[in-house]
């Protein structure tokens, strides 16, 4: 079973042929909410496809209009088992308070996942030692997606039992294949985060997580169906107690 532990398949680019895209090969995808009404989103679409596991969470990008959702948007993760995306963008906010804003709303969904027992699947743009810094005083099981970081951030990550995902990008991308060949195979997961980081520069789709697994598993020289079986424990393992949604999701709820 493939895994795309994040994306977006709520948007417009999947209007056209989302039931095609989604059953396009055998796969558990899950939809992250960027803001209210994409989460809202998020879980509408999770009722309709049995292979997709609904997300919600808060983009640091949107941060400007956080205080007008917040509140509803943490009353929705009561309805799902995976808090994202969530996380920290410097890349796009300069402003230093609206930085320190992310952060204090990261926290709040930091602290939401520890009382909740569920996984966080964090945005870093920026900030990753801030996000270091944070993961590390909470409980939580979590993964970095989409992870930019150096070897040396991300085998901290590594200690701190965190995950970290790799999206379609990474077979144009040395810095990103240099990472993982460096970390152990049970702490990475597969993305697309559709429609983005795809392999070029066109529309990236979920079933495109095969040619990250082929890839990784050339850089690891072992099987690409054994990766796919470990990349599958792995989320398994992020799922903690909701892991029997990676089976009980393909038959109809
Ligand atoms: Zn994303």
């Amino acid at each position: 079973m493939l895994i795309d532990v994040h994306a977006h398949i709520d948007v417009k680019e999947f209007d056209r042929d989302r039931d095609a895209i989604l059953s396009d090969c055998d796969i558990i995808v899950v939809n992250a909410g960027v803001d209210l009404n994409t989460d809202l989103e998020s879980v509408r679409l999770s009722r309709r496809y049995n292979n997709v596991i609904p997300a919600v969470g808060f983009h640091p990008e949107f941060i400007e209009k956080v205080d007008s959702e917040i509140e509803n948007v943490l009353r929705l993760i009561d309805d799902v088992p995976i808090i994202s995306e969530v996380g920290l963008d410097y890349f796009w906010i300069k402003d230093e308070t609206l930085r320190r804003r992310q952060r204090e709303v990261l926290a709040k969904f930091m602290s939401l996942a520890e009382t909740q027992g569920k996984p966080l699947v964090i945005h870093s743009r920026g900030g990753l030692r801030e996000i270091i810094d944070m993961v590390s005083s909470y409980k939580t099981r979590f993964a970095i997606h989409g992870y930019e970081g150096s070897v040396r951030d991300a085998l901290k990550i590594v200690d701190l039992g965190g995950f970290l995902s790799f999206p379609p990008i990474i077979l144009r991308d040395k810095g990103r294949l240099n990472v993982v060949s460096n970390l152990p195979e049970d702490s990475i997961l597969t993305e697309t985060d559709s429609p983005f980081m795809g392999p070029d520069r066109t529309r990236n789709v979920p079933c495109n997580v095969n040619l990250t697994l082929r890839k990784i598993a050339e850089v690891k020289r072992i099987e690409k169906e054994e990766l796919e079986k470990k990349i599958e424990s792995n989320f398994k393992r992020l799922l903690g107690p909701y892991s029997s949604l990676v089976g009980a999701n393909l038959t109809k709820r």
